[in-house]
């Protein structure tokens, strides 16, 4: 295979180490940010349960204190009782006083409905907050491991990057421009082998005089589909 091929595909296997290590950086923090993001969740839905609980609690004073006028209306209507003169006024007054026992029974009973609302949703915030205080503890220790294994992952990156440095300083810089526009634009593989005519990296066939003259080894060729630099290794001998 021509020199300049091999240092490419050399570089190659090292991008795609890079590459491999950079998802594993990845995929240890989408982790961790799951996580979070689910602790962010069940605060939200905390202090959701609290306004509802605290309207309600507003909800109860006001008919706490429209029960309370309710009473106040009673108790002065049955002082006027003693001064009414005559059967009419009496039963009207009568009427009165029923109507607004009525409305304060009603409010009660509000009252009691909202406080029942009340003690459930405070027993589910509770309930809420117990398993909150718990995913906090845990997403601490994973944050902590999370870091290390960055860390570590990291410590290896940093000798592979200068190895690909290294390699990189072999190749001319047109061509290893050309060579990295094609990672980001090939799913990471700009350097691709041919067998039996066909691009590996496409799986489309060559034109049989392109393939004849990779078949030779002394020129680079694209795919002339997707563009990659094919290269060409002969399968190895069996030995007999
Ligand atoms: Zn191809």
């Amino acid at each position: 295979m021509n020199d300049i091929l091999t240092q490419l595909v050399s570089l190659q296997a090292i991008d795609l180490e890079i590459d491999q290590i950079d998802n594993a950086i990845k995929s240890e923090q989408s982790g961790l940010d799951e996580r979070m993001s689910a602790l962010a969740k069940r605060e939200a839905f905390i202090n959701e349960l609290q306004e509802i609980i605290s309207a309600l609690q507003k909800e109860s004073k006001t008919l706490e204190g429209e029960m309370a006028d309710k009473m106040d209306h009673v108790r002065e209507r049955q002082s006027k009782m003693m001064q009414v003169q005559t059967g009419r006024e009496q039963t009207a007054l009568l009427k009165e006083i029923e109507d607004a026992k009525k409305s304060a029974k009603e409010n009660e009973e509000k009252i009691m409905t909202i406080m029942e609302s009340i003690e459930k949703h405070s027993a589910q915030m509770e309930e809420e907050k117990n398993l909150l205080k718990g995913e906090k503890k845990l997403v601490t220790e994973e944050t902590n491991k999370v870091r290390a294994n960055i860390e570590a992952i990291n410590k290896g990156k940093k000798k592979k990057d200068q190895i690909r440095i290294d390699q990189a300083g072999k190749i001319k810089k047109s061509l290893l421009r050309k060579y990295d526009t094609l990672r980001q634009h090939r799913n990471g593989l700009a350097v691709i082998n041919v067998v039996d005519g066909v691009c590996q990296g496409c799986f489309m066939a060559l034109p049989p005089q392109r393939y004849n003259m990779l078949l030779k080894g002394d020129e680079i060729y694209d795919c002339p589909t997707c563009q990659r630099l094919n290269y060409y290794l002969p399968p190895a001998k069996e030995e007999n």
